[in-house]
């Protein structure tokens, strides 16, 4: 086989979110249940209505991104993307704070664990695996592939094990490295390598797949990785980096295993 593992993105790469999927009935429900239970928890606390609770929520993830974009200004944009600070903070660690200076109280870790899965749950709850994402991975592994996953969010590991469960497609991967726990986002070097050391492969025999030139295909190939571009969810112009675009998971195997 031509590659002896494959690392895989997540977001618009092995599952997306429709556009006509509607967050909103789970958001309500999310927010209604975290602020009764924080409400139950802490009954001195000024805890806000859900509405309240959740634009709170929204505006500090915002706000937290944004800082990154500025902190970096213009240089992910630009080739000189390698000198951009790279870190993330833990999303426990974003939320506990937010929770400190909103209602002066401190979360057990039980606690905390819930309230982030639930304020997240509308991303996990309304997102579509590709069609062909299973059987990909199945005749990969199948053949002897190892298979990871390195993605960019604020889900923690627990939140994104629980939505590959939930679409039957756990098992297949072997390595997943989530950015809000490893500290940093890709292109981070560090992300890439790790997958790559869990899985028992050198860089080089590694094809990573992802939607994103700068995440998916620059980064990966800094540490010496093939990549391949794919435009199944999202159509990125691929200038010339990519080893490989594709515009299907299902080309995979045949490139991975042929020749
Ligand atoms: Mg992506």
């Amino acid at each position: 086989m031509r590659y002896e593992a494959v690392i895989l993105d997540l977001g618009h790469t092995v599952w997306g979110w429709p556009q006509d999927a509607d967050a909103e009935p789970v958001l309500r429900r999310s927010y209604g249940a975290i602020a009764a239970r924080l409400r139950e928890r802490f009954p001195r606390a000024p805890v806000p209505e859900p509405a309240v609770l959740r634009q709170t929520v929204a505006d500090a993830l915002k706000a937290e991104h944004e800082a990154f974009l500025r902190s970096n200004d213009g240089l992910l944009a630009s080739g000189r993307w390698s000198e951009a600070r790279l870190d993330q903070p833990r999303t426990d660690v974003l939320y506990r704070e937010l929770l400190r200076q909103m209602l002066g109280v401190e979360l057990d870790d039980a606690l905390l664990a819930w309230v982030i899965d639930t304020s997240l749950a509308a991303e996990i709850e309304l997102l579509r695996v590709a069609d062909d994402a299973a059987e990909t991975l199945r005749a990969l592994t199948g053949a002897g592939v190892r298979v990871g996953a390195v993605t960019n969010t604020y889900q923690t590991e627990r939140g994104i094990r629980r939505a590959l469960r939930m679409h039957g497609i756990e098992s297949y991967f072997g390595a997943l490295v989530v950015s809000a726990e490893a500290g940093y986002r890709k292109p981070h070097p560090s992300l890439y390598r790790s997958a790559a050391e869990r899985l028992g492969a050198a860089p080089e025999r590694c094809l990573y797949v992802g939607d994103r030139v700068l995440e998916d295909v620059l980064g990966p190939k800094a540490v010496g990785m093939k990549a391949a571009l794919c435009h199944q969810w999202r159509q990125e112009p691929p200038g010339d980096a990519p080893d490989y675009v594709i515009s299907r998971l299902g080309e995979l195997p045949a490139i991975v295993l042929g020749g």
